[in-house]
C-alpha cells in the first residue's frame, strides 16, 4: 500500500495506470522519443479540428558581437514605425511584429545559453532560430555552439548574414564556412534559408522577416485557441507596486484576466495582462506574450504555467508541486565548505557538490546555472538544492546548514545578521560578479586544488559632510570624495575619530537623483549602506573591493 500523497516508482506508477486503462510515458522516455513536449503542450491529444495557425516564435542566436541584440532592435523599431499610435515597446522578454499582416513573436533573449536553460527544463517554445554571423568575422565558436544547440532541439535553422554594410564583409566566406556545418545556401543548391542583413542600415530586416513566415509555413505552426491556457514563464521579477509580475508566452489556449493560474509551486489568479506595447489587454492567445500580475510569487523562467478551472484545483496543484520539491531535498547533517570539497575530491573521493544559488535577476541564475552545469560529467555531480532571486536569507543559510549545500551569491549581498548565522551554522557562502570566477573556483575544488585567497584592497576616500534624515534615521549621508573613487560594488567601511564603526556594502550610490556606478575624486555623492545608517558629519567612508591573490 501507498499513501496518496508518497511517491513510488515508475515501473510500479506504470503498471497501477496500466490497470485504470491509462497510459504512463516517463518522463526520460518522453524527452529522448523527440516529443520535448510537457504533456500538457502536446497538441497530438487536441482534435485537429480545433487547430488553428498561430505565429512562429523565434530566437536568435549567434556568436558575441555579431548583432543579435542589435537584430532584435532593428526588428522591433519596424513595430513602433509601422504602429500608428506611436506607442513605445517595452521590454518584457519577446515582443511580436507584424509582416504581411502576420504576427511574428521574438525571443528578447538572444543566445543559445538562455535557449537551452528553458529547454533543460522541459520548456521548447521556439519554432525557428535565426543564426546571426558577422559577415566580417565568419563562423566562430559560438555559432557553431548555436548550431548545434538548435539542431539538438529539432529546431530549422535561418541564417541572417550580418554586418554587410561593413567594409570588410566577406559573405563568400561565410558562406563557405557554413557548408562545413551543412548548412547550404539555398540560392547554391542547398536547403537552408539566408538573409544577408545589416542591423545598422536596415538592410534585409524585411526580408528576413518574410523569411521567417515562409520558414515557419513549412512547420504550420497551430494551436487550439479555445481551451484553459498553457505556456512557459520567460522572464519573472518583482516590481515596485505591482509584485512578482511574470512574461508569460501563451503556447496553447487562451489566457483570459481572471483566470486560475498555477506555475510549480506558486499559483494566483491572474489580476491583469499587459502586452508589449505596454497596454492593457483582456486575453492573450497563443503565441503570444504578456505580462502577467496577481501571482502570489515570483516564478522560474522556463517553468510551464497552467490555468485550470478552479482555485482549488490551482492550490492542490501548486501544493503538491511544493511537497514532491521537498521530498526530492535531502537533509544530512554535517556542514560542507568548498576546501573540503577539494580536500575530498584530492583524496579521491567522488565529486558531488550541492549548491544554492542566488543572483540578482532571473537571467543571470539561468546563465550562471548553465555555465555550472558545464562543469558536470560522470565523475562530478552538481546538485542544485534551491535558487533564486534576491538577497541571500537566513532561510538559505537554514536550508544550506541542513542539505550541506554551498551558497553561491551572484551580484547579491547578504546583511551581517545572515552572515553570523552563516559563521554560526558553518556555512559556505562565496560571492561573485564574474561568471567565470565562479566555475574556476569550483573547477579548482573539482580538481583538489587550493581555494584562491581574496585580500581587500582601499580604492577610495570620501567624507561625509550632510546627513540626510529619512524616516527619523540618519540613512543617507551626502558625502565628498576626497581620494580615489567609490564604486557601487565596494565594501565600505565607516570611520569616526579613527575608530572602524561599521562595515557594510552599498545599497546606493547617487550622483544628485541618479544611481551611479561610481564616484570619482572631487564630486559629491549620496551613500546608503546595506547594514549600517547612523551617519554622522565628519565620518570617513572607506571604500575596498576584494581582489584575488595570484
Ligand atoms: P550581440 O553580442 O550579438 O548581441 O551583438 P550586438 O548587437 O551587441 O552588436 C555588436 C556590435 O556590432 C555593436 O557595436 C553593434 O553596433 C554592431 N553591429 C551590429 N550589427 C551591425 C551591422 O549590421 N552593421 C554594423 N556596421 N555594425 C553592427
Amino acid at each position: 500500500m501507498a499513501t496518496v500523497t508518497q511517491t513510488i516508482d515508475y515501473e510500479t506508477a506504470a503498471l497501477a495506470a496500466d490497470h485504470f486503462n491509462v497510459e504512463a510515458v516517463s518522463e526520460e522516455a518522453s524527452l529522448e522519443a523527440g516529443a520535448q513536449r510537457h504533456p500538457l503542450l502536446d497538441l497530438s491529444k487536441e482534435d485537429p479540428a480545433s487547430l488553428v495557425p498561430r505565429p512562429p516564435v523565434v530566437v536568435v542566436m549567434g556568436h558575441v558581437d555579431h548583432g543579435k541584440t542589435s537584430l532584435l532592435d532593428a526588428i522591433r523599431a519596424t513595430k513602433v514605425a509601422d504602429s500608428e499610435a506611436g506607442g513605445i515597446t517595452q521590454r518584457i522578454g519577446a515582443y511580436q511584429v507584424e509582416k504581411n499582416h502576420r504576427l511574428i513573436t521574438f525571443i528578447d533573449t538572444p543566445g543559445h545559453e538562455a535557449f537551452t536553460a528553458m529547454r533543460a527544463r522541459g520548456a521548447v517554445v521556439t519554432d525557428v532560430a535565426v543564426l546571426v554571423v558577422a559577415a566580417d568575422d565568419g563562423v566562430m565558436p559560438q555559432t557553431e555552439e548555436a548550431i548545434q544547440h538548435a539542431r539538438s532541439a529539432g529546431v530549422p535553422i535561418l541564417v541572417a548574414i550580418n554586418k554587410i554594410d561593413k567594409p570588410g564583409a566577406n559573405v563568400d566566406k561565410v558562406l563557405a564556412q557554413l557548408a562545413e556545418y551543412e548548412l547550404l545556401s539555398d540560392q547554391y543548391g542547398g536547403n537552408t534559408t539566408m538573409v544577408r542583413t545589416s542591423a545598422k542600415s536596415g538592410e534585409g530586416i524585411a526580408e528576413l522577416l518574410e523569411m521567417i513566415l515562409l520558414v515557419s509555413d513549412i512547420q504550420e505552426p497551430r494551436a487550439n485557441p479555445n481551451r484553459l491556457a498553457v505556456g512557459t514563464v520567460i522572464d519573472s521579477h518583482l516590481e515596485r507596486g505591482r509584485g512578482p509580475i511574470a512574461t508569460l508566452l501563451v503556447q496553447n489556449g487562451t489566457l483570459h484576466v481572471g483566470d486560475n493560474i498555477v506555475v510549480g509551486g506558486t499559483f494566483g489568479k491572474v489580476r491583469a495582462l499587459i502586452d508589449d506595447m505596454g497596454k492593457k489587454v483582456k486575453e492573450a492567445v497563443p503565441s503570444m506574450p504578456v505580462v502577467v500580475t496577481g501571482l502570489s510569487d515570483v516564478v522560474e523562467a522556463g517553468a510551464l504555467a497552467q490555468v485550470v478551472a478552479t482555485e482549488r484545483e490551482a492550490r492542490s496543484i501548486a501544493e503538491l508541486f511544493s511537497r514532491q520539491k521537498a521530498e526530492r531535498l535531502s537533509y544530512p547533517s554535517r556542514r560542507l565548505t568548498l576546501e573540503e570539497l577539494a580536500a575530498r575530491a584530492k583524496e579521491g573521493e567522488p565529486k558531488s557538490f550541492t549548491l544554492i544559488l542566488k543572483a540578482d535577476a532571473q537571467g543571470t541564475i539561468e546563465a550562471v546555472k548553465g555555465q555550472i552545469q558545464k562543469l558536470q560529467n560522470d565523475e562530478v555531480n552538481i546538485k542544485f538544492v534551491a535558487e533564486g532571486v534576491g538577497a541571500i536569507t537566513e532561510s538559505d543559510v537554514n536550508l544550506a546548514a541542513a542539505s550541506q549545500a554551498i551558497i553561491i551569491g551572484f551580484n547579491v549581498r547578504y546583511d551581517d545578521r545572515v552572515k553570523q548565522l552563516a559563521d554560526e551554522e558553518g556555512v559556505d557562502v562565496r560571492l561573485y560578479d564574474v561568471v567565470y570566477r565562479v566555475t574556476e573556483d569550483l573547477e579548482k575544488a573539482i580538481k583538489g586544488l587550493r581555494e584562491p585567497v581574496f585580500h581587500d584592497v582601499e580604492i577610495g576616500r570620501a567624507e561625509v559632510r550632510k546627513i540626510y534624515v529619512f524616516d527619523g534615521k540618519n540613512s543617507i549621508a551626502g558625502a565628498n570624495v576626497q581620494d580615489g573613487k567609490i564604486t557601487r560594488q565596494s565594501t565600505i567601511v565607516v570611520l569616526r575619530k579613527e575608530q572602524e564603526i561599521a562595515r557594510s556594502g552599498i545599497k546606493q550610490l547617487k550622483r544628485f537623483k541618479d544611481d551611479v556606478r561610481e564616484v570619482a575624486k572631487g564630486y559629491d555623492c549620496g551613500v546608503s549602506l546595506d547594514a549600517f545608517d547612523q551617519f554622522e558629519e565628519g565620518d570617513v567612508l572607506v571604500a575596498y573591493i576584494r581582489e584575488q591573490e595570484e
